[in-house]
């Protein structure tokens, strides 16, 4: 029977992360990526929004993005691929006093934490960001190190660095549909094409973290939620690129991309569950809350719209851990809106939970899937967008 130190399963960004990570650190370990299609990154990783932001309201979110912030500046040098992390900020507008307030704490958690944020006034967004209407504004919190960058790009460095590190294989078209366990412990993974004993298993399945935790027994508590975005043609008004611009009290949020602008907004009515259809029934308030904020945008055509899931838990923090009831399991996922921009920090924790029996690098206590037992209080990362 075929054996593999570590399976992982899934190679969007996570995926590729950790088999790069592992490979890079694994003396020499098997390190097998099963993903079901037929190429990486065909999952929710290319329909992301691609940005990367150390702005959160909790200390474990601001210490992941730290890690990756700092990986992805090295990232194409490091691997020697292709890939571009236009460090354009991040500038996130209050008209709401209450909000303000909660911006600027969470401002000085995260300078406390090293990131570079600065709080703004309206006359300095003005200035600074005239393509944005201020008259209303009470605050503005802009980080210059956050940025952008393509997932696709990211996903394809990580796992063409990874492929040629000895140990490490990735194998598409390979759907896992079940995993074993012997009491307490994984045991073997089981494909459409055969049985492989595995000393560890990692979920990196994306939206699909449960579908595949389920094949282990186990319950891991994240839905997939549709989550939709729209690119506009190029258009007057705004001169060069600009940071990923959010309008905290709508939630509407916007960054250059192909000589225009992409618009998002959640859908607070948004059941759970899988939805490729692009909801243009919601465009028009997204359009509508857009100009509210960028009024130039009134000039812009939507030329094109697509719909991805992000990963939620009910504290919209991920689930990161070795499962304690399930030795040799390891869960990477639940991430959100932030996946993409904490792969870097995951591959590396990961790496370490399997080569050196626990997170070294950040004190990821708070993403164990153990929170959800017991009546402990969650404690939610309130910037979600
Ligand atoms: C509209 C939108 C905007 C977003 N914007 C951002 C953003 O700005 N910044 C950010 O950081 N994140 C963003 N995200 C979230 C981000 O896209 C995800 O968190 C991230 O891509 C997750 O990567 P992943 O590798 O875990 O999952 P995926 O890319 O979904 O990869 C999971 C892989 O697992 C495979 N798989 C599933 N089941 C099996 C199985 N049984 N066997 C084998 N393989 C299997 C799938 O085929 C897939 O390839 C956004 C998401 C959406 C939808």
């Amino acid at each position: 029977m075929e054996t593999a130190d570590v399976v992982v399963v899934g190679c969007g960004v996570v995926g590729a992360s950790v088999a790069y990570h592992l490979g890079r650190r694994g003396a020499g370990q098997k390190v097998l990526v099963l993903e079901r299609e037929k190429a990486p990154c065909t999952g929710s990783t290319p329909l992301s929004a691609g940005g990367i932001r150390q702005q959160f309201s909790s200390e474990v979110n601001v210490r992941l993005s730290r890690l990756s912030v700092d990986f992805y500046t090295r990232m194409a040098e490091e691997l020697g691929c292709d890939f571009e992390f236009e460090q354009r900020g991040y500038l996130f507008v209050t008209a709401d006093e209450g909000t303000a307030a909660r911006m600027r704490e969470n401002a000085s958690l995260q300078r406390r934490l090293g990131v570079p944020v600065e709080e703004v006034s309206a006359a300095e967004v003005a200035r600074r960001w005239p393509y944005v209407r201020s008259d209303d504004l009470v605050l503005g919190t802009f980080c210059p190190t956050d940025g952008y960058a393509d997932p696709y790009e990211a996903t394809m460095g990580f796992w063409q660095a990874a492929r040629r590190l000895p140990g490490v294989e990735f194998r598409f078209a390979t759907p896992v549909v079940r995993i074993e366990h012997e009491g307490e412990r994984v045991t073997h993974v089981v494909t459409q094409h055969g049985r492989i004993a595995a000393g560890w298993v990692v979920d990196c399945a994306g939206p699909w973290l449960r579908e595949v935790g389920r094949m282990a027994d186990l319950d891991l508590a994240a839905e997939p939620i549709r989550r939709c975005l729209w690119n506009t043609e190029p258009f007057a008004g705004i001169e060069g690129r600009i940071p990923l611009t959010i309008d905290v009290d709508s939630g509407f949020y916007t960054r250059s991309e192909s000589g225009g602008l992409m618009l998002g907004l959640a859908n607070p009515d948004e059941p759970p569950g899988f939805n490729f259809v692009v909801d243009d029934d919601w465009l028009p308030v997204v359009v509508e809350k857009g100009i509210d904020r960028i009024p130039c945008l009134a000039e812009a055509e939507v030329n094109r719209g697509w719909a991805g899931h992000y990963s939620t838990t009910p504290d919209h923090l991920p689930i990161l851990c070795e499962v304690p009831w399930l030795r040799g399991f390891v869960s990477a996922g639940g991430f959100s809106g932030h996946g993409f921009m904490h792969a870097p920090a995951t591959g590396l924790l990961v790496s370490e939970i399997i080569l050196d029996g626990g997170a070294r690098s950040v004190d990821i206590g708070a993403l164990s899937i153990e929170r959800f037992r017991g009546d402990a209080k969650l404690v939610p990362e309130a910037t979600v967008i």
